[in-house]
């Protein structure tokens, strides 16, 4: 496939250039908006609330921002099950804006065409015309549900294109159980996840290392990560995993994150990040030897048999949440961040004092602090 190399979204997100840089319309999780998508735009969520994005602007900004790879704006919704009508309809408007994309698109511009997240059937006549009239201008497809992989008829070109999973896997197995359904390239979402858990992973395809296989013996597994928030970590002396060779293995040690960590200090959680994308493009080197030497059925076996299924259960806070992460469900929610002050010694107490600038007056005066000053 062909890659522009250096573009305006690597220099605007400081990605080296061996970075593949991909624009789609989603985040992860998705959220549901309020305003269904209409014929000539859908309704997104972005740091400034939820906006209209039209196909129009989306293309102009492929343009700008010039991606290697640029996914099709498609007519998905969140949040509610379509009904036939509106699964007819969806089917409809990607294809239409996938047509249009791809008449205005720059020559070298690399678009996958979005396979939506309905049954097979009900977009079989976008899936065809794909095949019969956009065959030559498009390079790939992006799957919104990897179950769909299967259903892509084999030895038609459309099975020779590179397939691009935006589905959401929750653990390295369901990595693999997509490798061998056919996926060719991922995002996954799970890195930052486990990153902002305090988690560092720690899983090799497709064994362990020798001293570490001992530990597991049949009935009991491996965990995939680490979690360094339990104070157990702070005086140890190992790196993150052993024997990686990332620069947060190389440079620091457990004790040093877990301090990190303790203190809210960003650097703990750009430190576990370098780490864990070491560990996953780790794993994807490790998966294209095994199908290369035609091992890879019997390499997942065997990580199975070593690892858990699961990445190890959050237990200590993530970063500060923003605003843009995560969308108000409602008057009633809990507060996702927790105050960075308390009162001083003020472990007796019950009130919990958080100081934010919004805080009504009267609330703090009281609380004990200094009286509001009344307006005459
Ligand atoms: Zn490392």
């Amino acid at each position: 496939m062909h890659c522009p190399g250096t573009s305006p979204i690597h220099t605007f997100t400081a990605l080296p250039k061996l970075l593949l840089t991909l624009l789609a319309p989603r985040r992860t999780p998705a959220v549901s908006a309020p305003n269904g998508n209409s014929s000539s735009a859908i309704s997104v969520f972005t740091s400034t609330g939820f906006q209209v994005l039209s196909n129009n602007s989306y293309i102009s900004y492929i343009e700008t921002l010039r991606p290697d790879i640029a996914i099709g704006l498609p007519d998905v919704s969140y949040g509610l099950v379509p009904g036939t009508k509106r699964i007819a309809k969806m089917g409809d408007r990607t294809q239409e804006w996938l047509t249009q994309l791809l008449a205005e698109k720059r020559e070298e511009q690399a678009v996958f065409a979005p396979i939506l997240p309905i049954e097979h059937l009900d977009q079989s006549e976008y899936l065809n015309t794909i095949a019969d009239d956009l065959a030559e201008d498009v390079s790939g497809l992006a799957f919104y549900d990897s179950n769909l992989l299967p259903d892509i008829p084999a030895a038609t070109w459309i099975s020779k294109l590179p397939r691009l999973s935006l589905d959401e896997p929750s653990s390295p197995r369901q990595i693999l159980r997509q490798v061998s359904l056919g996926m060719d390239i991922f995002t996954i979402p799970f890195i930052g996840f486990a990153t902002d858990a305090g988690i560092a992973l720690t899983f090799r395809f497709p064994r362990p290392l020798p001293d570490e296989t001992a530990l597991s013996n049949g009935t009991t597994f491996l965990p995939l990560g680490i979690d360094m928030w339990p104070v157990l970590h702070a005086t140890s002396l190992k790196p993150l995993s052993t024997e990686c060779t990332c620069y947060t293995c190389t440079n620091h040690h457990r004790g040093f994150i877990q301090h990190l960590l303790s203190a809210k200090e960003m650097l703990g959680w750009a430190l576990l990040q370098i780490h864990n994308h070491h560990i996953l493009s780790e794993f994807f080197i490790a998966i294209r030897e095994s199908i290369k030497s035609a091992t890879f059925e019997a390499n997942c076996d065997e990580f199975a048999r070593f690892y858990e299924a699961e990445l190890p259960e959050k237990s200590g806070q993530g970063p500060r949440v923003r605003g843009y992460h995560y969308k108000s469900e409602g008057p009633s929610e809990t507060k996702k961040n927790k105050p960075a002050w308390g009162n001083l010694g003020g472990e007796d107490r019950d009130v919990d004092v958080s100081l934010e600038p919004d805080q009504p007056a009267a609330e703090l005066e009281e609380k004990g602090f200094a009286a509001k000053v009344e307006d005459n």
